[in-house]
């Protein structure tokens, strides 16, 4: 007889099934089955281990067939997903439920759904000239000719080239192609390829300076499978990647190209498919099901010559033949999953990959994780720098703008020091753009009663309520409980409730008071509420119809505007106050991407810090850009109160309605953990927002020496959690654990 252990995408491990003699000739471990447990409903699961180890229990289902396109998983992929499981402490159908979203409904499938074959084959863009008259095609270049240099070279490109080429062979961006497609002087078609033959590659590259030839020649070369290439805002870090993309791709391997969430723009994507066209394969969690299916066949059946470009659930497409993985914005924080399990950190975990794969691992930053930064310094990893931008142009001038100072001087209009409104003027009588960030969307963070100092709260949690004055309205930004804006107060009845502090909404109405030429707009999740209006918020500020973008996070890394001359941050304050050993660090990295938006072309940019603190180091070194003294200081503190690197963290969280249970809880678990970690587990402490929708949290904080075993501290902390568990009163106190939690 032949068994098989199964996975399903739920949390509980565990299944074994009985392989049909259908199957036997050609099931393999890694391949996806439909496996029926309901009396109807079948589930993809994915077949683990083959054996014939009869399980212990009476009744065996049978397994007799595949899901049509299901994945593959190699070997490779396999030792990945246990790593996965075992290293973030979860279990490997979790780790199935990030992998392959699509396998999950709960519901199940029907047989119908799993056999029905939906691949759709590959399709390449064509550029198809409308027209061969010459007449016509001389009235179109003299029209052109003037007024649109760049659409008159493509179109000389095209005819030049027979008049029916693969948008991928030409020069031309696709922008420009679009131009004259709308002109209908070209026509553009997806066709489907004819053969299995890869498109071409682009003939040329992009010619390389010195120092990125240097940095590539570093990357290529370095003894060590792990390389960070430090490279400034503007330096061209893009460039080097697509060098190091394109011979891998000459090679027929694949390369999987990890960004942030929110740096996985259209700018980025666009720039990435203008070189290498079709062979690039983009992925993203917010993609619909179908697109993300599409792009998980693709990578399925492809034995090498593509580019992956995601985020970081790209890192469980079953890629083969790997050959590279880039991770740019490695320091980037939204790297790491937190919820649900596998609570994983992409980065690393692509480093793992990429190990496991023998293929290189490049990560990239203008201001890298201390932690890269500290196993280069070591030697653990290779390291590559750009200490300069693309064609000279100097990075910006960083001017820390004394918030207290402004007041005291009467130099502070509503929320901007004088030293900001003076140059936002000026920069907006000459026609270039700013860009204004505040990390805090809507009006006022709060809204507080000044007789009695009470704070509008979150019916369900533990946290103050975000006026909202669009639609006036205040708002959870936990849970999204809504509330109609209150005037008066609920503890002592006086109606003297009042805003509190700014956010982006804010912003942008003083800002139309102080500026009413001025054409703004606003980038937050508030504004962005689709990939549309997200798009279109973009592109408006690029083509330069909007004089000055005002934003969030969202608006900080990875774009390259070239009319932005000033960047303006209201309040580097707020970057600080989070009570986090990495909050000085991430404070840095903010600023220093939010400056590396500013005077990327041309002219110096410009960019005002205003800040209360003007004489906190991390004010000064990220005034100074100078990355390497933020490093020197913020190692030091990690080694004096014993933080990453020098120590590995565990975080583990607990969760439960009832708040006294919850705390009693944690005592018994502190008490039992403690005879093996003592004193290194700290805690029980209430998180910064101790209940959300009604459910009470408390965590620990697990700090593992580097000496002591990873694996076996994990373990000790299972089995305290499992012994607690047992006890009928404690089994439905929710247990997290989050390994490496940033
Ligand atoms: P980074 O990612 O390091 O911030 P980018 O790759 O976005 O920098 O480069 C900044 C700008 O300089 C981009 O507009 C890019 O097209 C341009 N650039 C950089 N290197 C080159 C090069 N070798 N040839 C042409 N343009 C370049
Ligand atoms: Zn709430």
């Amino acid at each position: 007889m032949l068994y098989a252990d199964i996975i399903l995408p739920i949390a509980r491990d565990g299944f074994t099934f009985e392989v049909g003699e259908a199957l036997h000739a050609d099931i393999t471990e890694g391949r996806g089955v439909s496996v029926q447990l309901g009396a109807e409903k079948r589930y993809m699961g994915i077949v683990w281990r083959l054996h014939n180890e009869r399980p212990p229990y009476k009744k065996i289902k049978t397994i007799d067939e595949y899901v049509a396109n299901a994945p593959a998983l190699t070997a490779e992929q396999r030792r990945f997903w246990e790593w996965c499981a075992a290293y973030y402490m979860c279990t490997l159908g979790e780790v199935m439920r990030a992998a392959l979203p699509e396998a999950m409904k709960p519901e199940g499938f029907s047989r119908e759904e799993f056999l029905r074959d939906v691949y759709k084959p590959r399709t390449a863009t064509y550029a198809t000239l409308q027209s061969y008259d010459e007449t016509t095609l001389n009235g179109w270049f003299d029209g052109l000719e003037r007024r649109a240099k760049k659409q008159y070279e493509a179109l000389a490109e095209i005819v030049a080239a027979g008049g029916d080429v693969p948008a991928v062979a030409l020069k031309a961006s696709p922008t420009v192609l679009k131009e004259l497609s709308k002109k209908k002087m070209i026509a553009l078609s997806k066709r489907e390829s004819t053969a299995d033959e890869p498109p071409p590659l682009p003939a040329t590259l992009p010619a390389l300076t010195q120092a990125q030839q240097a940095a590539l020649a570093a990357i290529v070369s370095a003894p060590q499978q792990v390389v960070l290439l430090h490279g400034v805002t503007g330096s061209g870090k893009t460039e080097v990647y697509i060098n190091l993309i394109a011979e891998q791709l000459q090679k027929g391997k694949n390369v999987l190209y990890l960004l942030p969430e929110i740096a996985m723009t259209t700018q980025l994507v666009d720039r990435i498919r203008h070189w290498f066209g079709e062979r690039v394969i983009t992925y993203h969690s917010r993609f619909s099901t179908r697109h993300r299916a599409e792009a998980y066949r693709r990578v399925n059946r492809s034995t090498g010559g593509e580019v992956i470009l995601g985020t970081r659930s790209s890192l469980f497409l079953p890629v083969s033949n790997l050959g590279l993985v880039i991770v740019d914005e490695e320091h980037d924080a939204s790297y790491k999953q937190v919820d649900p399990a596998p609570r994983y950190h992409a980065r690393d975990a692509a480093v793992m990959l990429a190990r496991l794969a023998g293929a290189k691992t490049v990560l990239g930053s203008a201001t890298p994780s201390v932690e890269s930064w500290a196993n280069a310094a070591e030697g653990k990893y290779g390291l590559a720098t750009l200490a300069e931008r693309y064609g000279g142009v100097p990075m910006p001038e960083i001017i820390v703008s004394d918030t207290l100072r402004a007041v005291k001087r009467g130099e502070r209009t509503v929320h901007f020091n004088k030293d900001l409104l003076d140059r936002l003027a000026a920069v907006l009588a000459r026609g270039r753009q700013a860009m204004l960030f505040q990390n805090r969307r809507g009006f006022a963070p709060y809204v507080e009663c000044t007789t009695c100092g009470a704070a509008a709260m979150c019916p369900h949690c533990n946290v103050t309520l975000v006026l909202h004055k669009a639609d006036a309205r205040l708002r959870c930004h936990y849970c999204g409980h809504s509330a109609p804006v209150v005037h008066v107060c609920k503890g002592c009845g006086a109606e003297s409730m009042e805003a509190r502090g700014f956010g982006t909404e804010k912003v942008e109405e003083e800002l139309a008071r102080l500026f009413p030429e001025a054409h703004l707009a606003r980038l937050d999740r508030d504004t962005a509420t689709s990939e549309a209006r997200y798009r279109a918020i973009i592109s408006a500020f690029e083509r330069g119809e909007t004089d000055v973008l005002i934003g969030t996070q969202m608006i900080s890394k990875g774009f390259d505007f070239k009319g932005v001359a000033l960047v303006g941050m209201l309040n580097a304050d707020n970057l600080l106050s989070y009570p986090d050993f990495r909050a000085s660090e991430r404070a840095f990295q903010t600023i220093t991407q939010m400056a590396g938006r500013a005077g990327r072309r041309g002219e110096r940019g410009e960019v005002v810090i205003q800040t209360a603190q003007p004489q906190l180091p991390i004010i000064r070194e990220a005034a100074a850009g100078d990355y390497a003294a933020m490093a020197v200081t913020q190692l030091a503190e990690r080694a004096e109160f014993f933080y990453p690197p020098y120590c590995r963290l565990i975080e583990i969280t607990l969760r439960h309605r009832n708040s006294e249970l919850l705390w009693e809880a944690a005592n018994r678990f502190a008490a039992a953990a403690r005879t093996t970690f003592g004193r290194s587990l700290l805690g029980p402490q209430p998180p910064l927002v101790d209940r959300i929708k009604n459910v009470c949290i408390l965590s620990f904080l697990l700090k593992v020496e580097r000496t002591q075993s990873f694996s076996r501290a994990k373990d000790a902390l299972s089995a305290a959690v499992a012994t607690l568990r047992s006890e009928q009163r404690f089994r439905y106190v929710d247990f997290i654990f989050n390994v490496d939690p940033q």
